[in-house]
């Protein structure tokens, strides 16, 4: 049995794992099967977490924070976790190919994902001209002419703030029915730098090797035409990866999991979460690191409270 079993290997995994390693608790990480790394392995230049005033690549980042986490003693798995049962003292967790684990807490950093339109070219071109985040991406975009997708309130709040670098942004949404809330609409349509293509989708992205082409389609008469655009903001949600718990633990009404207070406290005792995977609204690698530490001494104070009959299993199974 381990002491803390940490799920997710973006920044608040190998935060949280750094600082349980430390305190000497020997925590094991469980990092995904493929996506080791977290969503920073998905982009180049960070130039906003803090310590690197050149900016820092997405992955080498990441390679660091998990060679400070191995560093202090955390054991990696390079696996999924399939299922968890976290209610009791002794939480169970299984993973793909190996093994089961028990472990006396958890700590929960799986993130978020950003939607994708699914469309030709997204992949090829992510981080070549579209991106899903404007707080991190934005400042690359300077006096260009760029897209946003989407309709809803992140929508008019990534055009908005887009303004303040682009020379012109367009918000392309499928109707003429926005579910974004009134203030945020209509700051937007005060906003003389931002226009409307409205009744379009996106089909196509094209451009070597970065994004210089949109193709759009009229959602009624299916008529296509192209537009230059040499950055796109895809804004169309964002979903917690939360399904592997959603019926152990409470989530709040954005669908993230619930936390208590500044805590890192879920609904279960003993199971904490950290990251994108509790937050709905800022979403940044430094947000998600704090979140980290913040669980591991959630999860060490836990620990401290527990009873010797329950602790003396740890020290006799490792
Ligand atoms: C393209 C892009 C560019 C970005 N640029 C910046 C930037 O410049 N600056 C910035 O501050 N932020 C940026 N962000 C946001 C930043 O990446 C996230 O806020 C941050 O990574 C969240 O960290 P996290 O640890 O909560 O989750 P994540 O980084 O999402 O990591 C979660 C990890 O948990 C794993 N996981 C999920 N389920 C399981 C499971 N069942 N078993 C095992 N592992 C599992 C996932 O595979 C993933 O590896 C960017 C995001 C994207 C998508």
């Amino acid at each position: 049995m381990r002491n803390v079993a940490i799920i997710g290997s973006g920044p608040a995994g190998y935060t949280a794992a750094t600082y349980v390693a430390r305190a000497g608790l020997r925590p094991v990480l469980f990092t995904s099967a493929v996506e080791v790394g977290g969503e920073l392995m998905n982009t180049t230049d960070v130039e906003n977490f803090p310590g690197f005033p050149e900016g820092v690549m997405g992955p080498d980042l990441m390679q660091k924070m998990q060679e400070q986490a191995e560093r202090f003693g955390t054991e990696l798995v390079f696996d999924d976790v399939t299922e968890v049962q976290l209610d009791g003292d002794v939480k169970q967790i299984k993973t793909a190919y190996s093994g089961d684990f028990e472990a006396l807490a958890v700590i929960i950093a799986t993130g978020s994902a950003y939607r994708h339109l699914g469309v030709a070219g997204e992949e090829a071109l992510a981080g070549k001209g579209i991106s899903w985040c404007a707080t991190c991406d934005g400042a690359f975009f300077k006096d260009q002419d760029i897209i946003v997708v989407g309709g809803g309130d992140s929508a008019m709040e990534e055009a908005t703030f887009l303004t303040r670098f682009a020379k012109r942004v367009t918000v392309i949404h499928r109707s003429d029915n926005f579910r974004a809330s009134k203030i945020m609409l209509e700051r937007a349509r005060a906003n003389e730098k931002i226009e409307w293509i409205t009744h379009a989708e996106v089909v196509e992205f094209s451009g070597e090797p970065t994004l210089s082409y949109v193709k759009l389609r009229d959602t009624r008469t299916g008529e296509e035409r192209v537009i230059e655009a040499t950055g796109a903001f895809v804004a169309i949600g964002n979903d917690p990866r939360v399904d592997l718990f959603r019926d152990q633990i409470a989530l709040t009404e954005a669908g993230v999991i619930a936390v208590d207070g500044r805590t890192s406290r879920t609904s279960v005792a003993g199971v904490f979460a950290a990251g994108d995977v509790i937050d709905d609204h800022y979403r940044q690698a430094i947000t998600a690191a704090g979140s980290g530490c913040v669980a591991a001494l959630d999860a060490e104070a836990y620990i401290a409270g527990l009873s010797d009959e329950l602790l003396a299993q740890v020290d006799a199974a490792e």
